[in-house]
C-alpha cells in the first residue's frame, strides 16, 4: 500500500515555506506585480535565499538532494499559499531534463542557474503549425561550412524573455519514421538572429510567454542535448514530468481558492444568515473538497511512481486531464461562492481563475491526454 503520510523532513520543509511566505507578506505584493505584469522578483529572491531553488539539485552540483514527491508537495503548497503559477523558484522540470539527457558540462551550466532560481531554459517545442502534433515542427538544424545553424519560429515560449537558453527541438533528418527526425539543442538566447516578442494573454501576467524567431542562429556541436535523432523521445519524457508539475500547481491553486471561499461562506450574511448555512453553498463546498482530495490522491500516487522509478507514461496524462478540469471547477465554484467580489481583481480568486485555465491547454491539452492515455490503456489491456 502507498503511505501518504508526510515525513518529518517534509513537514519541516512545508513549515519553513509557510513561514517565509508569511514573513514576506506577499499577497499584496503579488497583486501589485500582477497588475503591473511584472515577475515577483522580491518574493522569488526570498525563497531562493531560504533554499527552495536548491531542492532536487544533486549535492555534487551544490544543491540539496530530495525526491520527486517532495518537490511536488512543496510546489503544491507554494501555490496553495498563493504563489503565482509559472513563477515558482524551483526549476524541477529543467533539472530533471538536463540530468536525464545533458552532458556533464551542460548539467553544470544549467544547474548553476537553477541554484539561483533562474529558469535556465524556456521550452522550445510549440510552433504555429505544431501544437498538439509536435511531429509537425519545422524548425531546422543544418550543417553549413562546418557550422551548426538553426532556423525556425517557436511560439508560446514561457519565460523566453528571462531564460538564458532555449531547449529547442529542431528537425535534423528526414526518415520514414518522422519521430526519428528531431534533435534537441541548448540554444543561447543571446545569439545574433534571435528575436523575442511577448504574447498578450488573459492570465499569468507575472510571467511572459513569447514568440521566438530564430534566423541563422549558429550553435556548437556541443549544444546537442542527449542523442541526435532521439529528440522527440526526449520530449515525451519531458512532458511526463512537466505534466505532474503542472498538476501540483492545479491542486495548490484549487486549495488556495477553496480556503478563501470556505472562510467567506462562514461569515458572509444574506437573508439574516451566513451563506454557508444554505445547502446550495454547502453542496459546492463538499464537492470542492472531494475534488481536492481526489486530485491529491491521483497526483501523489503518480509522484510516488516517478520517485520509485516506475513508468508514469499513462499516469501523467490521467493526472493532467483530471486535475486540470477539477481544479478549474473548484476555482469556478469558489468564485461563485464569493459572489460579485470574486469577480473583482481585489479578490485573489479572480487571478486564480484566469491563471489556472491555461493548465487545461498547456503541456498537452485535456483532449490530447485522452488521445495518449486512451491508446496506451487499451494496448496495456490487450497485453494481458
Ligand atoms: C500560456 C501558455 C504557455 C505555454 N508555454 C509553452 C512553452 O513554454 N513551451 C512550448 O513549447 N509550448 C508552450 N505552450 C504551448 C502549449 O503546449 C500548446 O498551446 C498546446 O500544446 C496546444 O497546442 P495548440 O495551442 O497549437 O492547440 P492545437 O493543437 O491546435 O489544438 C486546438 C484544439 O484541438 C484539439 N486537438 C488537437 N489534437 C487533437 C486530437 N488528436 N484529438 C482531440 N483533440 C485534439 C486540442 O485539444 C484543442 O482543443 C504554452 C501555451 C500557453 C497558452
Amino acid at each position: 500500500m502507498i503511505d501518504f503520510k508526510k515525513t518529518e523532513e517534509q513537514e519541516l520543509l512545508l513549515e519553513s515555506l509557510r513561514e517565509v511566505y508569511k514573513r514576506g507578506n506577499f499577497d499584496d505584493y503579488f497583486k501589485e506585480c500582477d497588475k503591473n505584469h511584472q515577475f515577483p522578483e522580491k518574493a522569488a529572491d526570498m525563497m531562493v535565499e531560504a533554499g527552495f531553488a536548491k531542492l532536487g539539485i544533486p549535492e555534487k552540483f551544490g544543491g540539496t538532494d530530495c525526491d520527486f514527491t517532495t518537490l511536488i508537495i512543496v510546489a503544491e503548497e507554494a501555490h496553495a499559499l498563493g504563489w503565482p503559477s509559472l513563477c515558482w523558484v524551483n526549476q524541477a522540470l529543467q533539472v530533471d531534463d538536463i540530468l536525464a539527457f545533458g552532458s556533464e558540462e551542460q548539467c553544470k551550466k544549467i544547474l548553476d542557474l537553477g541554484l539561483k532560481g533562474v529558469k535556465p531554459f524556456t521550452l522550445g517545442f510549440t510552433e504555429p503549425q505544431a501544437g498538439s502534433d509536435s511531429s509537425a515542427m519545422s524548425a531546422k538544424v543544418e550543417r553549413k561550412d562546418g557550422k551548426v545553424v538553426i532556423n525556425g519560429h517557436k511560439t508560446f515560449n514561457t519565460a523566453a524573455n528571462r531564460s538564458p537558453y532555449m531547449l529547442c527541438l529542431a528537425r535534423e533528418y528526414k526518415n520514414d519514421n518522422p519521430y526519428k527526425d528531431f534533435s534537441m539543442f541548448l540554444l543561447p538566447m543571446n545569439l545574433p538572429g534571435i528575436q523575442i516578442e511577448p504574447l498578450d494573454k488573459i492570465g499569468n501576467w507575472m510571467m511572459q510567454t513569447c514568440e521566438v524567431y530564430m534566423k541563422d542562429c549558429e550553435i556548437k556541436e556541443s549544444d546537442l542535448v542527449g542523442v541526435a535523432g532521439k529528440g522527440f523521445y526526449q520530449l515525451m519524457k519531458n512532458f511526463e514530468v512537466e505534466r505532474l508539475l503542472a498538476c501540483a500547481a492545479n491542486v495548490g491553486m484549487a486549495r488556495c481558492a477553496y480556503e478563501e471561499a470556505i472562510k467567506y461562506a462562514g461569515v458572509r450574511e444574506q437573508f439574516g444568515q451566513t451563506i454557508g448555512s444554505f445547502q446550495l453553498i454547502q453542496e459546492k463546498i463538499v464537492d470542492m473538497k472531494i475534488k481536492i482530495v481526489n486530485m491529491q490522491n491521483i497526483l501523489y500516487q503518480a509522484a510516488w511512481k516517478k520517485s520509485t522509478g516506475q513508468s508514469i507514461m499513462i499516469d501523467s496524462s490521467l493526472v493532467k486531464r483530471y486535475t486540470g478540469q477539477a481544479a478549474f471547477q473548484v476555482i469556478d465554484d469558489a468564485m461563485q461562492i464569493m459572489g460579485g467580489i470574486g469577480y473583482t481583481n481585489d479578490c485573489r480568486i479572480s487571478r486564480l481563475w484566469r491563471d489556472q485555465r491555461v493548465y487545461r491547454i498547456m503541456a498537452g491539452t485535456e483532449e490530447v491526454m485522452v488521445h495518449t492515455a486512451g491508446r496506451a490503456l487499451i494496448k496495456e489491456a490487450l497485453k494481458g
